[in-house]
């Protein structure tokens, strides 16, 4: 059993891994949402058998809101919840030096500069041994050179490969690490709107290419691919999880560029495509996280889409557009939200003319789950 749960939460990141087999089920969380939909992810751990609430890996990609809100908000309530994590991977400001390494619960300063870094402490004080473990508290950070392999195998046998950050990534947060959390309210202050517009995740919404009637797809995905330059969305911490010979990109709001030199570097790359039964999309579907030269990189036939729309208009049409065209045949849109962004793709029109599918929850609800071990090839 694999499977994946895009939980409802706005317009992040809350990604449910279960894994296992027979009656024994492993976890993974991936991102704890926005902090406004903190409320969907209790209830969802309260829907677990009280000794059933431990997760094998946190994993928090970045330090953006949509991301790390409702996982500060799941670390405070961690004991009141009776959840317990194996290890819990996150970059924290100590590791935006080479060689920086977790510090000690003694240590003096534990804090970036920012001392409401909750997060940090949050992490320190539940037990800073289970930070960056598999590193031995180090950054966790794709390697300069060489073949890709996983980095961990889990208890259950999930292994994980890293596929971001890379060090310049991480490099090129550190200026920038304050205003991040600033942005994520874990700091005292809101973020200004300067903050916001210099390190936000910019919307890079392109022209609508018909107002009326479906989009042009061909028109869409032809359209100049502008790379997100986000800082905090560029030291994402993307993984390849793999289960039973099935096997799922998990984005985060990781570059382009970024996942698809890692992807080149796995030892079947030399094969042509990449095959793996899922990916979810970096960036909530924004254009400038999928560009046809990474679709074109993967054979792939679902593509899971993490957002409500709101705050930043995502999917963006281009990037849907370029799975729709480059993606091969057989592409399969999943949706978590039925938003004004996304339901254009539900048109029949479309969906006969470029042989895709597109699925999303329940008139009136929102989240969905997605069978990796049953999935389509
Ligand atoms: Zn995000």
């Amino acid at each position: 059993m694999f499977r994946l749960e895009l939980l409802p939460a706005q317009y992040g990141d809350a990604i449910w891994i279960e894994y296992g087999a027979g009656r024994k089920v492993s976890r993974v969380l991936v991102d704890g949402g926005t902090e406004a939909s903190f409320p969907a992810l209790r209830e969802r751990i309260l829907a677990l058998p009280a000794n059933q609430r431990h997760f094998e890996l946190l994993v928090v990609t970045h330090v953006d809101a949509d991301h790390i809100g409702g996982t500060v908000e799941l670390l405070r309530e961690r004991e009141a919840l009776g959840v317990s994590f194996g290890e819990i991977w996150f970059n924290g400001y100590v590791h935006l030096s080479a060689g920086g390494v977790v510090p000690t619960r003694e240590s003096p300063d534990i804090l970036g500069p920012e001392q409401g870094e909750q997060l940090t402490e949050l992490i320190v004080g539940a037990d800073p041994r289970k930070w960056n473990a598999v590193v031995g508290g180090g950054a966790l950070v794709v390697p300069p050179t060489g073949p890709l392999q996983p980095l961990v195998r889990l208890p259950g046998g999930m292994q994980l490969t890293l596929l971001s950050p890379g060090q310049e990534q991480l490099d090129r947060l550190k200026p920038v690490w304050d205003s991040a959390c600033r942005k994520a309210g874990i700091t005292p202050g809101a973020a200004t709107a300067a903050d916001s517009e210099r390190l936000g995740e910019v919307g890079t919404r392109g022209e609508e290419s018909d107002l009326l009637g479906d989009p042009d797809v061909v028109q869409l995905a032809s359209a100049p691919f502008v790379p997100d330059r986000a800082r905090p969305n560029g030291s994402s911490i993307a993984l390849l999880a793999e289960y039973g010979g099935r096997r799922v990109l998990l984005g985060a709001d990781a570059y382009a560029a970024v996942l698809g030199a890692s992807l080149a570097r796995l030892p079947e790359a030399a094969g042509g495509r990449i095959a793996v039964d899922a990916v979810k999309l970096a960036h909530h579907g924004s254009s400038g996280n999928t560009s046809s030269e990474l679709v074109r990189a993967l054979k792939c036939r679902n593509w899971l889409v993490s957002t409500s729309g709101q705050q930043f208009g995502h999917p963006d049409q281009e990037a849907i557009a370029r799975l729709i065209r480059d993606g091969g045949s057989g592409v399969g849109l999943v949706f978590n939200y039925r938003s004004e962004f996304n339901e254009v793709w539900a048109s029949a029109g479309l969906r006969r003319k470029y042989g895709y599918t597109a699925s999303y929850p329940a008139a009136g609800t929102a989240g969905v789950g997605f069978d990796v071990g049953r999935a389509k090839r």
